[in-house]
């Protein structure tokens, strides 16, 4: 109940430092969208700071790269790279990630088709406030 609290005060003030949202809250966030959209066998792991990213879908370890940026996002926010890393792995389960020319294109048609079906928005960045 405590736990259900916190996501409704993260909700209203998931941009505070005083909201940053631990990894267990994180992760149950996380197993509750994998339930959702029956998604087995993805992983976390946690990284520490990272000044560039939020996360990285790393397709063949079947695991998500979570920097500590990605736990002081807003409720709404954390919902969205939860479902856009997840599209990656669902892309990367589709028939593997595609080049284009020399570049992964890793937010391709087939990335894209994964976020409508998770239902985020198919944005390659996600604000860190708000
Ligand atoms: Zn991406």
């Amino acid at each position: 109940m405590v736990f259900l609290f916190r996501f409704f005060l993260l909700g209203i003030f998931g941009a505070l430092w005083f909201c940053r949202m631990t990894k267990e809250e994180f992760s149950f966030l996380f197993r509750a969208e994998c339930r959702q959209h029956k998604i087995a066998d993805v992983e976390l792991v946690f990284l520490g700071e990272s000044k560039s990213t939020l996360a990285i879908a790393k397709g063949h370890d079947s695991c998500l790269w979570i920097f500590d940026g990605a736990l002081s996002l807003s409720y709404q926010n954390t919902i969205e790279l939860i479902r856009h890393e997840l599209a990656h792995i669902l892309d990367f389960r589709d028939g593997g990630w595609k080049r284009k020319g020399s570049r992964w294109d890793i937010h391709g048609a087939n990335w894209k088709k994964f976020c409508a079906i998770l239902g985020c928005k198919a944005r390659t960045s996600i604000p860190r406030v708000g």
